[in-house]
């Protein structure tokens, strides 16, 4: 079984197109949450998940305020703007998708747990080694995929308890082999809003028989993505960090 893992895409059609056609065969989506949010296409990225039918999604912290069951008091002035035209561009039916996407974690199959944030909360952000260690020690499959920080990474808790830090950031990554024994934390990095300085859209492939996982970059229009923030009236910034992938 391949999976393919894709989070925040964050509004951004032209980065999840590019991911879709680009990638290598899968047979199961998983979605790590943001669907929506600072990008300018929400509805028609919630259409195209929502016809794709992902075998397993959960929710993130945009998707719930886009969906009107949280507040944007949290977020910065830019991601406020965003997060209330989203609210407001969002069609009734892709509200109501949001709202009943459910909160991670959720267990996928008998080795794998895909979450928003981390494991314990789906509003974590997991950064320093001790976000990690403490996720890994929370998750209840020994392969777990997280998003939200925007920032690929593979970090490994031995059998002997240590962390290592397997791949981390932007570049052409050889991939990782998942073979029991250790315990590992993955982040595919953003499809949408890449923050690693790539402004390539970023996912993972996860195949269940090799146990193989692989971090992909996929170049796509950033400058179509960056117009149409700009057309739709939404902070320049928002536009502006796409290019750079910051
Ligand atoms: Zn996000």
């Amino acid at each position: 079984m391949r999976y393919l893992i894709a989070s925040d895409v964050h509004g951004n059609l032209q980065a999840l197109e590019a991911v879709l056609a680009a990638s290598p065969a899968w047979d199961r989506l998983l979605m790590l949450g943001d669907l929506v949010g600072y990008g300018a296409q929400p509805n028609e990225v919630v259409e195209r998940v929502r016809d794709l039918a992902p075998y397993a999604i959960v929710r993130g912290n945009h998707d719930k305020v886009a969906a009107g069951l949280d507040g944007a008091e949290t977020f910065n002035p830019a991601a406020q703007h965003a997060a209330e035209w989203t609210r407001a561009t969002l069609s009734e039916g892709n509200r109501a998708y949001l709202a009943a996407l459910p909160r991670g974690p959720l267990i996928v199959d008998d080795r794998l747990e895909i979450c928003h944030g981390s494991p314990a909360d789906e509003d974590e952000y997991i950064f320093g080694e001790g976000d990690v260690a403490e996720a890994l020690v929370r998750a209840r499959q020994p392969l777990c995929f997280f998003g939200h920080t925007h920032f690929p990474m593979v970090v490994a808790l031995t059998p002997e308890g240590d962390l290592d830090m397997l791949r981390q950031g932007a570049g052409d990554h050889d991939p990782v082999r998942f073979d029991g024994g250790v315990r590992l934390l993955v982040n595919p990095g953003a499809v949408g809003q890449p923050r690693d300085g790539d402004p390539r859209a970023a996912c993972a492939l996860f195949d269940g028989d090799t146990g193989e996982i692989r971090l992909l970059r996929m170049a796509y229009p950033v400058e179509e993505a960056h117009d149409r923030i700009l057309a739709a009236g939404l902070p320049k910034v928002l536009a502006q960090r796409l290019l750079v992938g910051r």
